[in-house]
């Protein structure tokens, strides 16, 4: 078995997390090609690395001192390396950065160096090669990433190593210019990897025992998905499940390598594994709830609406002259309603109706903003008969009034529009049908 594990934040804060990290490799001989991320979290209130290296650089480019702030940086890397006992300094590192900041290095340089300084401080206390991700993860000049570059220098720097530790979340253009990719990019960078080496699997270490059936934040104690397809994980993070960044799926996904996402502080659990497609069925009917707030809807009323040809395209073209993308559009005879995300809308409100207006004449246009819309994914309902009807009585008992519903042609999803205030509750009110009662 050949499998690349990648660490988030939280599994590597401290000297004490890089511990459980280590046994953790240490206990199967197949995990051969780490992909740590920087320092996360060590309690709620911390401050990641990538956030105060964010900052840093801000400082240093309005030119401000920035010796206090490296040093607090450097303390945390210095906490790590001594709760070790590892002879090993990254002073030479720190000189360095110190010059490159002040000397304008770039914002994603400025942030890169997270992953870069762990990476370096995993791969000495493994006693593993370290490979920078700036010389095998590559971006072309206009700063897009390249796929195809990328895995030919993966799989060929990684040929002749058994093992290695490869930081995730950059990479570099040719002319060295480092770039990031966007805020959790480290699960990408795990991915890559895992392509490149033709891993039988890529396991994601976090902070939680798996996907879970509903928002920890939201659902307390919420049960885990055991196993998942790509294709509901996709409708789950679309909805805000942010468990893994949504460019993460792509690489394995092609390959057909599943990705299991594990807790560093619990490994015994087996976490859940995503995989292409699977004839094992989910528990409960529904697979998983997610939600994402800060929607808008545009209810556009016009007697006869329906026989009117090409009603609908004129109203969707104002949108696309707009930039606006449009997220669900539920209709009726006479109506249709558009639910668009918020802050994209706001900017352009008066325009959009303005042009409506005039595009369709319609009899009346009504606004409503700050709505939530609400996912229940699952493979399973498919098969299962009443789930909307569940999904209505799991509401009305919590006194929640419905907006919208909207079942998505592939059976896979329903979504349900709430009000902003009745977010929580509708998502703590379907996790109790679905998965406690399963009524
Ligand atoms: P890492 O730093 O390891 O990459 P992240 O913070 O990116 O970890 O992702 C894990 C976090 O995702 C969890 O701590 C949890 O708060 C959040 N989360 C949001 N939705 C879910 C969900 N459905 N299941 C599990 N975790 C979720
Ligand atoms: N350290 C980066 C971030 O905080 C990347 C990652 O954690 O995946 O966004
Ligand atoms: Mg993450």
């Amino acid at each position: 078995m050949k499998k690349v594990v990648k660490f988030g934040g939280s599994s590597l804060a401290s000297a004490e997390q890089f511990k459980k990290v280590g046994d953790i490799i240490r206990e199967d001989q197949g995990r051969r090609y780490v992909v740590p991320s920087a320092p996360g979290k060590r309690f709620s209130k911390d401050i990641k690395v990538t956030d105060m290296l964010y900052d840093c650089y801000e400082t240093a480019v309005e030119g401000k001192e920035i010796s206090d702030k490296l040093e607090k940086i450097q303390e945390r890397y210095q906490e790590i390396i001594d709760g070790l006992d590892l002879k090993f300094s990254l002073k030479d590192d720190f000189e360095l950065i110190e010059e490159n900041f002040r000397n304008g290095a770039g914002r994603d340089y400025a942030a890169s160096r997270g992953e870069f300084l762990n990476g370096k401080v995993m791969a000495a206390y493994l006693g593993i090669p370290f490979i920078d991700a700036a010389e095998v993860v590559r971006f072309d000049d206009d700063g897009t990433f390249n796929d195809a570059v990328t895995n030919e220098l993966i799989s060929e720097r990684l040929s002749d190593l058994d093992r290695a530790v490869i930081p995730g979340f950059y990479g570099a253009k040719e002319d060295g210019t480092v770039v990031t990719f966007s805020r959790g990019g480290s699960d990408i960078s795990g991915s890559l990897v895992a392509l490149a080496v033709h891993a039988d699997l890529y396991e994601n270490w976090t902070d939680v025992s798996g996907f879970l059936i509903a928002d920890p934040r939201i659902v307390r104690n919420s049960k885990s998905i055991e196993i998942i397809t790509y294709k509901e994980l996709r409708e789950l993070s679309y909805m805000g499940a942010s468990v893994l960044h949504e460019d993460a799926i792509f690489p394995v996904r092609k390959a057909g390598i599943p990705i299991n996402i594990r807790n560093t502080n619990a490994p015994q659990d087996k976490g859940t594994l995503i995989v292409e497609s699977t004839c094992r069925q989910s528990k409960y009917t529904i697979t998983g709830i997610a939600g994402t707030d800060g929607f808008a809807a545009i209810t556009i009323e016009k007697a006869m609406m329906n026989s009117e040809i090409g009603f609908c395209r004129k109203v969707l073209q104002v949108f696309e002259d707009n930039g606006v993308s449009i997220e669900h559009m539920p209709s009726g005879i006479d109506t249709m309603t558009i639910f668009v995300r918020k802050d994209a809308f706001e900017e352009k409100e008066q325009k959009i109706l303005s042009d409506i207006n005039r595009a369709v004449n319609p009899d009346h246009i009504e606004l409503e903003s700050d709505l939530a819309l609400i996912a229940i994914v699952g493979r399973g309902m498919k098969s299962t008969r009443g789930t909307a009807g569940r999904i209505f009585s799991a509401l009305a008992h919590a006194h929640i009034n419905v907006k919208m519903i909207d079942q998505g042609s592939s059976e896979l999803n329903i979504i349900v529009g709430v009000r902003h205030e009745d977010f929580k509750s509708a998502i703590r009110a379907l996790y109790e049908i679905f998965v406690v009662t399963q009524l």
